[in-house]
């Protein structure tokens, strides 16, 4: 049952055939790319923020 034509899924990233150095994705350009994006905050959730108790009178 092996299909040499789907060993290799396109990359996510520009849909070029994914190369196996850079797995999944068809170079390092778009390998970086895609860190980027994690470490650059295209993924990034912003936190809350940073919630300072209300001075309690008393
Ligand atoms: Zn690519």
């Amino acid at each position: 049952m092996s299909n040499p034509r789907q060993a290799s899924r396109p990359c996510p990233l520009c849909r070029k055939p994914a190369r196996p150095d850079f797995t999944p994705f068809c170079s390092k350009a778009c390998k970086d790319r895609d860190l980027l994006q994690w470490l650059g905050g295209g993924y990034a959730v912003p936190g809350p923020p940073a919630d300072e108790p209300d001075a309690d009178y008393d």
